[in-house]
């Protein structure tokens, strides 16, 4: 079989499950493959993933220009360029909103926490690329930001990204952020995560070399953060040399303010809030 025509196939096999899964809703999420290096195999834009077939893909060049199809690309294919620009090792892109790992992405808390030894060893940590209206290139530049050190990101109040050296595998990838963030969602209503000690990150860190498991970057060392150019990830797990499980500090929302601190206002808003205040006593 010619190389393009069993990545068509796979396209359209790759498209029902993340359908049937529940991982896409109507016409929603996208999916491409580096045909070579001058081309990328691409979905159609308005089509439900779950009932494609081989012909209604399109074959765009880098710069995202149609050379062949009856239908039009994805309008998302700037987010997969981008991907494709900055990571010449990436050959599949896969786009889709599963709803729990989409929850996370709603809610500004990111899939950061060393919890599963197999998320800690393939993806790493998750984080939230900034929201961009879709279609845009605020969407692509806030997937710029993150995707040189990481192969899985969610996308506030979008959905999430996952991408890989072959199509399957940027596909298991998008399951295993999905399972991730339910199995979070569950020990969250229990009663919050145990996560692992760095140190046992650090083993797992180490076991990725023996098993050949390629991740895109290391865990930023402690006490750094990820800057304005990432090229580490953070991963939130607290030193404990004696215990390989530790309790999870409390939920860090983005945007969220602590107790502690401080908060400034305007005379007028602290009158009105005293006002208030003085009408709930009467
Ligand atoms: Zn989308």
């Amino acid at each position: 079989m010619q190389v393009e025509e069993r990545l068509r196939a796979e396209i359209v096999e790759v498209g029902r499950r993340v359908y049937d899964r529940g991982f896409v809703a109507s016409n929603d999420g996208n999916i491409s493959v580096r045909l070579d290096d001058d081309r990328l195999l691409m979905t159609p834009t308005g089509v439900s993933k779950g009932f494609m077939t081989p012909d209604m893909l399109v074959t765009t060049d880098m710069a995202g220009r149609k050379l062949t199809g009856d239908r039009e690309a994805s309008s998302e294919i700037l987010m997969h360029l981008a991907v494709y620009e900055l990571r010449p090792d990436i050959k599949a892109v896969v786009h889709a909103h599963p709803p729990t790992a989409t929850g996370f992405a709603v809610a500004g808390i990111p899939l950061d926490r060393a919890v599963l030894a197999e998320v800690v060893t393939t993806l790493g940590s998750i984080p939230i690329a900034d929201y961009g209206t879709p279609s845009t290139t605020e969407l692509a530049d806030a997937v710029r930001h993150y995707i040189s050190a990481h192969d899985g990101l969610l996308l506030a109040n979008h959905g999430a990204l996952t991408v890989a050296q072959e199509l399957f595998a940027a596909y298991y990838k998008m399951e295993t952020v999905e399972h991730f963030a339910r199995i979070s969602l569950v020990a969250r209503q229990l009663g919050g995560e145990r996560v692992l000690s760095r140190e046992e990150v650090d083993r797992l860190q180490n076991l990725r070399d023996r098993y050949g498991v390629t991740a895109p970057a290391p865990l930023c060392p402690p006490g750094q953060e990820e800057g304005a150019d990432v090229t580490c990830q953070t991963v939130h797990a607290p030193s404990s040399p004696d215990a390989r499980l530790v309790a999870a500090a409390p939920e860090t929302r983005a945007g969220a303010l602590d107790l502690d601190d401080e908060v400034r206002l305007t005379y007028r808003e602290l009158t009105a809030l005293i006002a208030d205040a003085v009408k709930q006593l009467r």
